[in-house]
């Protein structure tokens, strides 16, 4: 059967492992062969399309692909780039690739604000977006475009500061650069082309979302389960990040305690479990989900 849906994916990079993932969780059956540039799909009608993350969003502008996965931060660049042109509508943010765009300097050094970027020259792959900020904030300066090692664009001497994503922070430090204003931050995002669709592919999205959110929505979530004092309920269960109804159970042979377990649709951590256990609570578990729905 010909595909429905085609989907531009990032080959290989920061974006692909988390696609691929997403994708397969939704039930889609992916097994690309080695340096394949396409993918068709076992478990619905879809068809991959791997390329770079730069290409992805012209690919869905023009309709070749009806949807795409990317960062945030390419699809605002190629946004401003192509002033007039009708932007492609987010579907989903997805979650990962998580990162944000700053301006670094080196540390100590004579820039450490954005005021401070006034006629200098900073290097970055985002020169749109860059050129936006600082258009905002009423600084003049270069833009030194770099597809790649931005980070050792000071070091160099071509450049004074960098605009550039980080995540860690720790590439940053291993070049001696310290981090000094946030631009924006970016996550992986679905979009759709703005071309309309006929009955069957508004279906086979829906369908896929539907899918897509029950992954998602089960990444955060996680099951707890515990043991605890019977007075001590209320303010155990007043912990439980994003948990609706916890479900509480009889201990056999212990009338002072019971066990709770609960769906907690936020993420868990060693802070809440902390104060659990200074409440009481012990046998503490906390399960991975696999699949949500309704
Ligand atoms: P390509 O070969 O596809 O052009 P690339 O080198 O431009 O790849 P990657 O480094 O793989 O790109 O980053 C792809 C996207 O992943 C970025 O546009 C951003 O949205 C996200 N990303 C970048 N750096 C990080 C990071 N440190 N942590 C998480 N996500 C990141
Ligand atoms: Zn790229």
């Amino acid at each position: 059967m010909k595909p429905l849906l085609r989907i531009a994916v990032q080959k290989k990079g920061r974006l692909a492992e988390g696609s691929l993932d997403l994708l397969e969780r939704a039930g889609l059956g992916i097994t690309p062969a080695p340096g394949a540039l396409t993918c068709r799909a076992r478990g619905l009608p879809v068809e991959l399309l791997f390329v770079r993350d730069d290409d992805i969003a012209a690919l869905v502008m023009r309709g070749v692909c009806d949807l795409g996965i990317a960062g945030e931060n390419t699809l605002r660049e190629e946004a401003l780039q192509a002033p007039g042109s009708t932007p492609l509508q987010t579907v989903r943010a997805l979650g990962f690739s998580r990162c944000t765009l700053k301006f670094a300097a080196p540390a100590n050094g004579s820039v450490c604000s954005v005021q401070d970027l006034q006629d200098k020259r900073i290097a970055t792959s985002y020169p749109a977006i860059t050129a936006a900020f600082l258009e905002e904030n009423g600084v003049t300066a270069q833009c030194v475009t770099l597809q790649g090692a931005v980070e050792i664009a000071p070091a160099l001497g071509i450049a004074d500061a960098i605009c550039d994503l980080v995540s860690s922070g720790a590439t940053l430090a291993a070049n001696g650069l310290e981090a000094f204003a946030t631009v924006m931050q970016s996550q992986a995002v679905l979009v759709r082309s703005p071309k309309p669709w006929d009955e069957a592919k508004e279906a086979l999205l829906a369908r896929l979302l539907r899918r897509m959110d029950g992954v998602i929505a089960s990444r955060a979530t996680k099951y707890i389960m515990l043991n605890a004092p019977k007075d001590a309920i209320d303010e155990i269960t007043a912990l439980l990040p994003g948990a609706d109804a916890p479900t509480l159970m009889p201990l056999a042979g212990r009338n002072d305690q019971m066990a709770v377990h609960a769906v907690c649709r936020e993420t868990i951590f060693w802070d809440t479990l902390e104060a659990l256990e200074a409440r009481g609570a012990h046998a503490i578990l906390v399960l991975p989900i696999e699949k949500m729905m309704g």
